[in-house]
């Protein structure tokens, strides 16, 4: 969502005649754009903000902004240990920056706005997209689930959904741009248009996505278990567009934990989706996102996250140590974990998500797949690619031999055939590219 945010603040800044640069010192402005989610981030601002001082230094005029979700959270600590940052912006004055800047360069006083109250609206905002194939698209904003260790509710406000017409139009655009995938994204997907009336659900523009010719390959996230639909799975199996992917956070295998999450749906609940999908499509492949060490946890309450992990079988997991956030809930629990017990609790859910990954992966062995190309090898290796599969695994394959310049097949979709594989990379051999 943040990097989205920052498209649109790139898009802003282009259409006002700046143009990107890497190289502070080269800067007429300065932004860091912040997520609250892992705590070091917090460190880095202030590291960066000591390097940005020396620049201001020499040149006073050089604007500094702090935006984003960090942003929102800790604009007092910001402005009391940063006296030298000029606009600190909420995350939901991403779409409002032009103004906000315009209003800053003509007071040249310290601005500092953060409202997630404001209505949604990113009609007509230019935006920058940061990758030449594939886009995000946002369709709704903030989140109502208020789950005991998170920030988002408090720092991206309330959900609120785009309008149907403006993403589709937004889709088509992009169409019309050769962009081939397009990533919808939510907070809490499955719950688009639930708060308002007479507003399509996600099922109903998924169907409309799906009928925009042109589009090769859809996918969404983040899908919340207590608001997902069995009809999705259909909807997905049905599609020659939707990917059969499916990312559906867990956070803990306990119920007892899931329950002082907040999290609103119990380990049976999550079953039957996960039962669903495996029956429905049982080639997709299904990710999530978990957490260890939340307080309270015993290692009865782990061993259950483990059980979960060897009997759903995930294709691959974005694992994460709690951490108290401010301002949470669950930071006022007691039976706080240590950290050395956090550590070692992930390393085993790591080391055990690694085998399964590597199992899984070395199974497709033989398989023919489609890949989206992507860029060449980041290991420089002489003819060798990189793409995603419909399933979301990056996948590594050598293009033809005996020519020397494929890379035309960038942005294209090939069909690779699977050698080997390891838990986080497929290794192919290229056989043509995809003909509609
Ligand atoms: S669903 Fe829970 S974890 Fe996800 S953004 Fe909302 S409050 Fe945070």
């Amino acid at each position: 969502m943040n990097v989205n945010d920052s498209e649109f603040i790139e898009g802003q800044l282009e259409a006002m005649g700046y143009k990107l640069t890497k190289d502070m010192n080269l800067a007429d402005i300065v932004i860091l754009n912040t997520c609250c989610v892992r705590k070091q981030v917090e460190e880095k601002i202030y590291s960066t903000a000591g390097i940005i001082q020396q620049i201001k230094n020499i040149r006073p005029d050089l604007i500094f902004i702090i935006c984003g979700c960090l942003a929102q959270k800790e604009k007092e600590n910001f402005i009391k240990r940063i006296p030298m940052v000029d606009m600190i912006l909420g995350p939901s004055q991403a779409s409002s920056f032009a103004m906000l800047l315009n209003e800053y360069l003509e007071k040249r006083e310290k601005l500092v706005v953060c409202n997630n109250k404001i209505p949604f609206n990113l009609k007509g905002i230019p935006i920058k997209y940061s990758h030449p194939i594939k886009a995000y698209v946002q369709i709704m904003k903030g989140c109502n689930n208020f789950c005991s260790y998170c920030v988002v509710p408090y720092t991206r406000g309330p959900e609120e959904s785009r309008p149907t017409e403006e993403i589709l139009a937004e889709i088509r655009h992009l169409v019309d741009h050769h962009y081939k995938e397009i990533l919808l994204l939510g907070q809490n997907v499955n719950s688009f248009g639930n708060h308002s009336a007479n507003h399509d659900s996600f099922l109903t523009l998924l169907n409309k996505v799906n009928k925009i010719e042109g589009i090769e390959r859809v996918r969404f996230i983040t899908s919340h278990p207590k608001d997902f639909h069995l009809d999705l799975i259909q909807v997905i199996k049905e599609s020659k567009k939707i990917c059969e992917h499916i990312h559906l956070p867990l956070q803990s295998g306990s119920d007892r934990i899931l329950k002082k999450m907040n999290r609103q749906y119990d380990m049976q609940q999550y079953y039957t989706i996960i039962n669903h999908i495996r029956k429905q499509i049982p080639d997709a492949s299904i990710t999530t996102d978990v957490m260890v060490g939340f307080p309270g946890e015993t290692e009865g309450d782990f061993e259950r996250t483990m059980q979960a992990f060897k009997n759903i079988q995930y294709d691959s997991a974005y694992t994460f140590i709690y951490s108290n956030r401010e301002n949470t809930l669950s930071s006022l629990f007691n039976n706080q974990i240590d950290l050395s017990v956090k550590k070692q609790r992930l390393w085993r859910l790591i080391d055990l998500q690694r085998r399964i990954s590597a199992i899984k992966n070395k199974a497709m062995a033989g398989q023919i797949v489609e890949i989206l190309v992507e860029d060449k090898s980041k290991k420089g290796i002489d003819n060798q690619f990189w793409g995603k599969t419909r399933t979301n695994k990056v996948a590594v394959f050598n293009a033809e031999n005996g020519s020397s310049d494929n890379d035309y097949l960038i942005g294209q979709l090939v069909n690779i055939k699977i050698i080997d594989a390891d838990a986080y990379t497929l290794f192919g051999e290229f056989i043509n590219v995809k003909t509609k």
